[in-house]
């Protein structure tokens, strides 16, 4: 799924790379990282309901548990393939180390386009997938979410089969449910919420103010929406925003809420009034301070990293920018919070969903925020420290915290047998 034909897996393969290399690690403990611990491919037959029967792919990839049990988002889009479901484990292995989190990583997906299934046919595709991985996720084992094209809904579904295979109720098998259902007070916004909060810390680190600085985001979905408004929250001014079908620009500012408003409405954020329509292209290359990318990986890549003319890069998506397009834009100067840390702040509201459920708990939203804002600004310093440190940038620097962090777990636990 990328704006290029670049293999994702093959990309993250050669960052984990340049990493472990800069760190001098033991080459035995790289062979470990670089390889999912384990892999799932499921076949899911679906009687679809015009009564023909169809049959999807399932994926679950658990990259590394040293740290704890694996945790990753389940992602349902007709370009899944396994290669991008191992290099998202893999990035979820990173993250959670990098927030300091007692998570390993894990990422699952279904081959399919959920724009061409009833609800219905959703629900069951989601049944039938959960049944099909439920003896390898669990609470303690592995704890999913949502991704693209999945959320609170698909997580009370997978959550009730699993918790009918059980025979008692287990909320704590996933994250991201509704709040009836033992969800987190402020989980559906928090990966956006934490972008956000990543960039105001940058803006600092930088000495940029964000009173009416100009922000593109390219995605309007749960992360792109949330960033959207809590940035615009902050004083920012938002210019332009995209979705599937192309973007929107104006230069005096767009409200995020009603152009939410409006995609509700008609589908899509195109049409808004008062707007300039762009493709998707256009939107990335627009003029601003801050670029938050909140769609799919590889949007930014060798052929269009040199038209980017943003400041600063906040990586709301997961590996929006390619290996190469890293290169290019660092020699143009602009700076890039990485989606490892610029991203977490959905898993480590998961983390707290996670808790507050095995406790029997329900947290305030005001207790919930003050602690992604603590956990968050302690890890953008920790990151900005480490590039200063060891004169890297700031993907090299978070990349080789969350490594470096679980290599010692793996290290400390020793080779069984
Ligand atoms: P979503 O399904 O809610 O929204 C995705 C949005 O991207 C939609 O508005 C869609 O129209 C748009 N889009 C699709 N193709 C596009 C294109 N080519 N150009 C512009 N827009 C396009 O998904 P989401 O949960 O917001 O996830 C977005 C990204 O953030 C993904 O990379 C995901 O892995 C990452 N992420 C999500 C979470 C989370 O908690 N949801 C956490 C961490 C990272």
């Amino acid at each position: 799924m990328s704006g290029e034909n670049i293999n994702p897996y093959d990309d993250i393969c050669s960052q984990l790379k340049i990493c472990t290399t800069q760190l001098g690690m033991n080459p035995g403990i790289h062979e470990i990282l670089i390889s999912p611990k384990v892999i799932h491919t499921v076949s899911l037959p679906l009687e679809m309901d015009n009564g023909e029967i169809k049959v999807f792919t399932g994926y679950r990839v658990q990259h590394n548990d040293a740290r704890g049990p694996y945790k990753g988002g389940i992602r349902y889009h007709h370009e899944v393939s396994m290669d991008e479901v191992k290099a998202l484990a893999m990035a979820m292995t990173w993250k959670c180390a990098v927030i300091n989190i007692p998570y390993g990583g894990a990422k699952g997906g279904i081959v399919c386009d959920t724009k061409e299934l009833s609800i219905g046919e959703k629900e069951h595709l989601t049944r039938r997938y959960t049944a099909a991985i439920s003896q390898f996720i669990g609470p303690y084992r592995d704890v999913p979410a949502p991704d693209m094209y999945t959320d609170a809904q698909t997580m009370a579904w997978i959550m009730d089969t699993y918790s009918v295979m059980q025979g008692y109720s287990v909320p704590e098998v996933v994250t991201g449910k509704p709040i009836e259902l033992g969800g987190s007070e402020g989980r559906t916004e928090a990966t956006g919420r934490g972008t956000a909060i990543c960039l105001r810390e940058c803006a600092r680190s930088l000495n940029m103010t964000l009173k009416d600085a100009t922000v593109v985001v390219q995605g309007f979905g749960n992360v792109g929406v949330h960033a959207a408004m809590t940035l615009s929250s902050m004083g920012c001014r938002i210019i332009g925003l995209s979705d599937s079908r192309g973007g929107i620009f104006n230069t005096e500012g767009l409200d995020p809420s009603k152009v939410l408003g409006h995609k509700i409405e008609t589908g899509s954020v195109l049409g808004y009034p008062g707007s300039e329509e762009l493709t998707n292209e256009e939107t990335l290359e627009l003029e601003c301070d801050f670029l938050v990318p909140a769609a799919l990986g590889h949007q930014i890549h060798e052929k269009n990293a040199g038209n980017i003319k943003a400041r600063v890069i906040v990586e709301g998506a997961n590996g929006p920018t390619t290996t190469e397009a890293d290169e290019i834009l660092s020699r143009n100067g602009v700076f890039l919070v990485p989606d490892i840390l610029a991203n977490s702040g959905g898993v480590m509201v998961s983390y707290l969903e996670w808790v507050q459920n095995i406790n029997r708990q329900h947290w305030s939203l005001t207790d919930v925020n003050q602690q992604l804002e603590s956990k968050l600004v302690t890890a953008y310093k920790n990151v900005w420290d480490m590039k200063e440190k060891m004169d890297l940038n700031m993907r090299g620097a978070a990349l080789s915290m969350g490594v470096s962090r679980v290599a010692n777990a793996i290290q400390q636990l020793g080779l069984f047998p």
